[in-house]
């Protein structure tokens, strides 16, 4: 199993899975000729995909799948009141969007399920896929770490989480004091340490590879993010094996191979 972050951050998002037996797309944040490129290094076609997980409707998440879907003609699955408001918003491709249902659904050999996020979005989620070859977990643009997203993400070999900001510079930085409130409320996005704490209990459940995204630009650094988790790692859990951990640059491609799937704590 193997996850590509095709783009990550505030300008675009768009994750790659693949697996012996199909690929997923989760998000659509940039453009679709930028996917299709990038799937095409990676030795995968439009027409190959399974399907196209959203997390939500913000415009970083989704603003390359109108064109995308001219180009595929596979379903695209979001937490019910996202896929209202797509089927709203991109009305010719109306019938395309799936409400995907809490217990999840099976897609090729994996089975998928959203993870409800509380993010000031119609209605947000992550996604578990859970393949032959391990689990992966995807949570981006967290207000807060729920117990729905540790339930959800617990177990996964491979995840992607998010490292928005480190505090300090978001406080003294640029941006206006109503969007330093937004980013920091239960709706908005992860500090470093959030993801840190995050970080402790995926891996002493078993994860053993961390992809750390949506670094912010102006808020915080790939160095910042990975020197603060990998700090956590370490002085919560020193008799353990530490994981694999690496930042998605905002332009990826950066890509994470889990080898041989461990057994599933939940
Ligand atoms: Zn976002
Ligand atoms: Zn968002």
């Amino acid at each position: 199993m193997r996850a590509v972050a095709l783009a990550s951050g505030s300008t675009g998002n768009s994750t790659l899975l693949q697996w012996e037996g199909g690929s997923l797309l989760i998000d659509a944040g940039i453009s679709a000729r930028r996917v299709r490129t990038m799937l095409r290094a990676e030795g995968t076609e439009l027409s190959d995909l399974a399907a196209i997980l959203i997390t939500h409707d913000h415009s970083d998440h989704i603003s390359g799948l109108q064109v995308l879907l001219r180009q595929c003609a596979c379903p695209v699955y979001a937490m019910p009141g996202t896929a209202k408001m797509l089927r709203a918003v991109l009305r010719e491709h109306e019938s395309r969007f799936q409400a995907a249902s809490p217990e999840g659904l099976c897609l090729s050999d994996a089975s998928v399920t959203p993870i409800p996020t509380m993010h000031d979005a119609s209605e947000s989620c992550g996604w578990r896929v859970q393949t032959p070859e391990g689990v992966f977990g995807l949570c981006t643009d967290l207000g807060v770490v729920t117990e729905e997203v540790i339930e959800g993400l617990c177990g996964a070999d491979l995840a992607l989480i998010e490292s928005n900001h480190d505090v300090d510079m978001l406080l003294h930085g640029p941006y206006p004091p109503y969007l330093k409130r937004r980013i920091r409320s239960e709706f908005g996005h992860l500090s470093n340490e959030d993801a840190a704490q995050l970080a402790v209990t995926l891996c002493a459940n078993g994860t053993r590879s961390l992809i750390l995204g949506h670094i912010s630009r102006h808020n915080n650094t790939p160095a910042k993010a990975l020197g603060t988790v990998s700090a956590a790692l370490r002085e919560a859990l020193p008799e353990l094996l530490q994981p694999e951990l690496v930042a998605a640059p905002e332009c990826g491609p950066l890509s994470v191979e889990v080898k041989v799937s461990a057994p599933c704590s939940l």
